[in-house]
């Protein structure tokens, strides 16, 4: 089984910020556990009912939006 010096449950806006300010901090060995689902960057959500913005603008393959050097 994987081990890991921490362990964050979730790649959505908290997730992805908590585990990239670990590693600015020198945290070695962070891991993110995510369903394999796009990363959805909710706050553009209000443009795009309000017609400025398209899904596709705020839909990202989560495996891009994980900070390099974390699991
Ligand atoms: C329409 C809308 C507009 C918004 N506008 C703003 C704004 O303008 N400014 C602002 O600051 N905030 C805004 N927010 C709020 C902001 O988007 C949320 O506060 C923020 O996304 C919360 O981050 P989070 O990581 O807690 O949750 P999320 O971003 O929802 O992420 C949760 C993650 O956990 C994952 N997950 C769920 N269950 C499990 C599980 N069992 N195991 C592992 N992973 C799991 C999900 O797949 C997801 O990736 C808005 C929200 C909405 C809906």
């Amino acid at each position: 089984m994987a081990r890991h010096d921490v362990v964050v449950v979730g790649a959505g806006n908290a997730g992805v910020s908590l585990a990239a300010r670990l590693l600015r901090v020198g945290a070695k060995d962070v891991a993110i556990v995510s369903p394999d689902r796009p990363h959805l960057f909710r706050p553009l959500l209000n443009y795009v009912a309000g017609g400025q913005a398209t899904m596709s603008e705020l839909t990202r393959s989560t495996a891009s939006v994980i900070p390099a050097g974390c699991t």
